[in-house]
């Protein structure tokens, strides 16, 4: 059997920058079809995605994850270069290596000695893969999931295995993430003269009350396992580049990250309603909605934590922080979703790193999680 460690190196040395493959979902099916798992590749677009099964039963365990990573940026600005995945003072470096290469080959590890030590396992497991997580993400996870669902195919229990460790390995485990709403704001105003405001009308200065109220509004209080919707402004452009002109518009964008307490369409309304209040002309584009999803404590919780502090001896503190996962597209179906993983202090920086040893740990745990829900 090939070691974690081992597979995490191939895995890196494919240089698959999102969406690009580079043959990581082949090298994953290579290593598990031998332990009867089925592969099955889904193209949509440019993106390759893998779902692979072991077994037709319920109840159906899956690990989510992504082979595709995010730029290196100047490799000259890398200690080791990003694709070499070379192992110094036993931290494994590469872009991926964290981010999650690490975890999708101690995914691979964790199904083979599972499999080895109980071949006749209740229900069936699955790894679902995709190279577009990092990037749009309109082709990879959701699409996939979208077949599943035409053909019937239930998820019971998903771990994305996205690197949700902050200090030590496991200390944090996602049972769910906040939502992503948010849009591009254009004011509509009249250009004029400074000298002669009463004849334009000032857009910016519409503007500026709206983003005053809403980044100042209380949009709910969060719950127990999700911190209050907060509302930022990430950019605002308007100006002529005369200091003597009024402009004619200006525009903002803005981003919400919700709990589930407030809905896309109640944070909708109440930022429409603020516009309404300020300027008479305006209008929201909204992009690409991102879903909130909660796993309660249940079965998937319990398994993941159990085997967590069976491995390293602590229990996990339970968050729902950080950005959206691909685990917003899999909770929709019922599924209960839990996400464990490595350190995240390196995710997307120069000189990304994961630790080795860490990854053998990951890979236990994993298996433990197997071995709790299906024997
Ligand atoms: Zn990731």
């Amino acid at each position: 059997m090939t070691s974690t460690l081992t597979i995490a190196q191939d895995l890196i040395r494919k240089a698959s920058v999102t969406p690009d493959d580079q043959g990581c979902q082949d090298l994953v099916a290579d290593q598990l079809q031998p332990y009867g798992f089925r592969p099955e590749f889904m193209q949509f677009g440019d993106v390759r995605n893998l779902w692979l099964r072991r077994g037709a039963q319920s109840p159906l365990f899956v690990f989510a994850g992504h082979t595709d990573v995010v730029p290196t940026g100047p490799e000259t600005d890398w200690v080791y270069p990003p694709f070499s995945g070379e192992v110094i003072d036993g931290m494994l470096h590469g872009r991926g290596a964290a981010d999650m290469k690490g975890s999708v080959a101690a995914m691979v590890t964790a199904c083979q000695r599972f499999v080895d030590a109980q071949p006749d396992h209740p229900g069936s497991i699955a790894l679902l893969l995709t190279s577009d997580e990092e990037g749009p993400a309109v082709d990879g996870t959701v699409r996939v999931i979208e077949a599943l669902i035409e053909r019937d195919e239930t998820i019971e229990w998903c771990l994305v295995g996205e690197p949700t460790s902050s200090e030590h390995l496991g200390d944090v485990v996602k049972n769910g993430r906040r939502g992503s709403l948010g849009g591009t704001l254009t004011v509509r105003g009249i250009q004029g003269h400074v000298a002669y405001p009463h004849l334009a009308d000032n857009p910016i200065h519409r503007l500026g009350r709206i983003v005053s109220e809403l980044s100042s509004t209380h949009w709910d209080d969060g719950n127990t396992y999700f911190p209050a919707t907060t509302f930022q402004v990430s950019n605002i452009r308007s100006g002529t580049g005369a200091t003597n002109v009024v402009p004619g518009e200006a525009k903002a964008q803005f981003n919400l990250r919700f709990c589930p307490d407030s809905t896309a369409s109640s944070l909708k309304e109440k930022i429409e309603s603020v516009c309404r209040e300020h300027a008479d002309h305006f209008e929201i584009e909204w992009s690409p909605l991102g879903l909130p999803y909660q796993t309660l404590p249940g079965t998937l919780l319990s398994a993941v934590e159990e085997s967590l502090c069976e491995t390293v001896g602590y229990s996990p503190r339970l968050s729902t922080d950080g950005g959206t996962s691909d685990g917003r597209f899999i909770a929709p179906t019922g599924a209960q979703v839990v996400e464990l993983g490595p350190l995240n202090r390196t995710i997307h920086q120069v000189d990304e790193v994961v630790s080795a040893e860490d990854l053998e740990l990951l890979s236990s745990i994993y298996e433990k999680v197997l071995m709790r829900l299906l024997s």
